[in-house]
C-alpha cells in the first residue's frame, strides 16, 4: 500500500508542474525540469512586467512630452529688462542685443548659436530645454531662461 501511496503523494505535491512519476524517481533529474520551467515562467512573467511598463512609460513620456514643451518658452532678458518670448516648438533665428548674440531654437531647446563676446561661454553653454535651465552672457548681460508657462504666470502673481 505505501509503495503506492509514496508516489501519489508526490506527485500531489508537484501538480502545478505535471510531473510523472518517472521523473519523480530520478530525483535529479526531475528537479532540473522543474527549475527549467520556474525559469521560463519567470522570464515570460518579466517580459509582460517589462512590456506594461513600457507601455506606461511610453504613455507617460508622450503626455510629459507634450504637456511639458507645449507652453515652454526661451525668455531673454537683457540688463535684466524682459526682451521677448520665444516658443521652443517654433524653429527661429532671433538677433539679440542688436545682433552681438544669436539665438537660435531647434529641435525643443535653444542654444547661443553666435556671439561676439569675448569669452564665449554662452557659446559654448549646450543647448536647453529644460524648465529653469538659462544661458548666460555677462559681458552682453543676456541671461536666456526656460520657462514653462504655467510656471510664468505663477511668477507673475508673486511679483
Ligand atoms: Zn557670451
Amino acid at each position: 500500500m505505501l509503495r503506492f501511496l509514496r508516489p501519489a503523494r508526490k506527485r500531489d505535491a508537484g501538480r502545478v508542474l505535471a510531473v510523472s512519476n518517472i521523473w519523480l524517481r530520478q530525483g535529479s533529474g526531475c528537479a532540473k525540469i522543474d527549475r527549467k520551467k520556474e525559469v521560463r515562467m519567470k522570464k515570460g512573467d518579466i517580459i509582460l512586467i517589462l512590456l506594461i511598463l513600457l507601455a506606461a512609460a511610453t504613455s507617460f513620456g508622450a503626455y510629459a512630452f507634450f504637456a511639458g514643451s507645449g507652453g515652454a518658452e526661451a525668455v531673454v532678458y537683457i540688463d535684466g529688462e524682459e526682451e521677448g518670448r520665444y516658443s521652443l516648438k517654433k524653429e527661429q533665428t532671433i538677433e539679440l542685443n542688436g545682433g552681438t548674440n544669436t539665438l537660435v531654437i531647434r529641435d525643443g531647446s535653444a542654444s547661443m548659436e553666435r556671439a561676439d563676446c569675448p569669452d564665449q561661454i554662452c557659446v559654448r553653454h549646450r543647448a536647453i530645454s529644460k524648465n529653469g535651465e538659462s544661458i548666460i552672457c555677462l559681458p552682453h548681460e543676456i541671461v536666456v531662461t526656460i520657462e514653462d508657462g504655467k510656471e510664468a504666470e505663477t511668477d507673475a502673481v508673486v511679483q
